[in-house]
């Protein structure tokens, strides 16, 4: 039996007359651009993520790229982030020809290590991305308490983490300056395209947020500033006031597949065996419910290519998140990075593999993944 990396169209089935009748009644309304719908999701989005305002934008990068424009970063400036994310998180800064500087992970949470940021604070340090990775937060606290006292701004990319609290059951983009959202159809959030949201509590930088996602107009035909097109589509919004729904019930299901993963596992040797080590939810306290949300199961394990070429054969889907950390980039070489200078971020680039996790994945199709993971190591 086959097991993909993601059932978009076992997600979709059992709302999919519901999608359908949002779309139609889009199509008739002749509204494709902004509008109520886009005002409702990004209304509901901002309280789901413990926040005031959102302003939808086209996609999980342009609410990185827009935030950072907002914010005035530009030639000369540096953004500290991490080494380990997908390439949106650093290709922002330097579109806008400022300098990423990257810092090593916590091998554990594979999120910026906070005790590694101080050192690379300068004079021309600006701001700060800590991205939450796989669906747990960054290790928010020390990162916030930093910013502070050098007076830098934090942008959340939230982009795999809508939902995700963080100690205490503060929300993913509830904590810095702004939080950025991807709809891309694989995160937990998913659109029929590409779509994304800024979301934060400052309602002056709310409002910049909106004059520069319509080319900076204000009023319209006048020009303060330089913006862009950055509006999500109306069409998409709508669908995401269904599927926004059912959030809460997806996180479930996934927390639920990831016990049962730790089940399956443990019943299967390879942990003690070392073969095998699985994420770790870090900030699991009493009443907070979505200390992890999931977006990835990523494992580390013993002979990682071998064992993904293995389950290739088997068809069972997994996939590397990410191969190659940003410093070792052919990009970004002129930054003068070399091999060696984040041992962790290598390690987690040679070592981790993701492996099925979506909400509509049976108890049948994870024992399948354990097994055929268990068949390799013998
Ligand atoms: C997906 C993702 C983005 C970019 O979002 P898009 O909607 O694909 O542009 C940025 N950062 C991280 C960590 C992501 O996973």
């Amino acid at each position: 039996m086959a097991v993909p990396l993601l059932d978009l169209k076992a997600h979709h089935e059992p709302i999919r007359e519901e999608i359908v009748r949002a779309l139609e009644e889009t199509f008739a309304s002749n509204q494709f651009i902004l509008g109520p719908d886009v005002s409702k999701l990004e209304e509901r989005v901002a309280s789901y993520c413990q926040a005031r305002y959102g302003v939808g934008v086209t996609s999980g990068t342009d609410a990185l790229l827009l935030s950072l424009m907002a914010l005035g970063i530009g030639p000369g400036d540096e953004v500290i982030t991490s080494c380990y994310s997908f390439f949106a998180t650093a290709g922002v800064v330097a579109r806008l020809r400022a300098k990423p500087v990257f810092v090593d992970i916590d091998p554990v949470t594979f999120n910026i290590d906070p005790t590694k940021i101080e050192a690379a604070v300068t004079s021309n340090t600006k701001a700060i991305i800590p991205v939450h990775l796989y669906g747990q937060c960054a290790d928010m606290d020390p990162i916030l308490d930093l910013a502070r006292r050098h007076g830098l701004a934090v942008i959340e990319d939230a982009a795999q983490a809508i939902g995700a609290e963080y100690r205490d059951g503060r929300r993913a983009c509830s904590m810095g300056a702004v939080g950025c959202l991807s709809f891309f159809p694989s995160k937990n959030l998913g659109c029929l395209g590409d779509g994304g949201m800024i979301v934060t509590s400052d309602g002056d930088l709310a409002e910049r947020l909106k004059i520069l996602r319509v080319h900076g107009s204000h009023p319209k035909y006048y020009h303060k500033w330089i913006g862009g097109n950055f509006r999500l589509d109306t069409i998409q919004a709508a669908v995401l006031n269904v599927k926004l729904n059912y959030l809460d019930g997806w996180t479930k299901r996934r927390q639920d597949n990831a016990d049962r993963y730790r089940q399956l596992f443990q019943q299967s040797g390879l942990l003690k065996k070392g073969a095998v080590r699985l994420p770790d939810a870090v900030y699991r306290e009493s009443g907070v419910k979505h200390h992890h949300i999931y977006n990835q199961f990523v494992l580390r394990v013993e002979r990682r290519d071998e064992l993904m070429a293995h389950l290739k054969r088997k068809a069972i889907g997994a996939e590397i998140y990410y191969p190659v950390p940003f410093h070792l980039q052919e990009c970004f070489q002129y930054l003068g990075y070399r091999g060696g200078d984040f041992p962790e971020a290598e390690r987690a680039a040679r070592e981790t593999i993701a492996i099925p996790i979506y909400p509509e994945l049976t108890m049948a199709q994870q024992t399948e993944v354990v097994d055929a993971i268990a068949s390799f190591y013998g």
